[in-house]
């Protein structure tokens, strides 16, 4: 390749294709159990089912704290 003429200007290095990648690019299904939004492969947070059983506690705005 011939030479450049003039080094790419770092208003466009951030541009570039490999800088634009997604870092985490979230895939989600919808859970057998309660139809919401999951992470494939990971019990769902709302109802706590993974693979038709309930494997963690689901989350609770009451967990943390004791208050009757
Ligand atoms: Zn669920």
């Amino acid at each position: 390749m011939a030479n450049l003429k003039w080094k790419t200007p770092r208003s466009k290095t951030r541009s570039r294709r490999a800088a634009n990648w997604k870092l985490n690019p979230v895939t989600t299904v919808d859970c057998p159990q309660c139809k919401q939004a999951k992470r494939p492969h990971f019990a769902c947070q709302f109802c706590g089912f993974y693979n038709g059983r309930q494997v963690v506690q689901p989350k609770d705005p009451h967990a943390g704290h004791d208050h009757g």
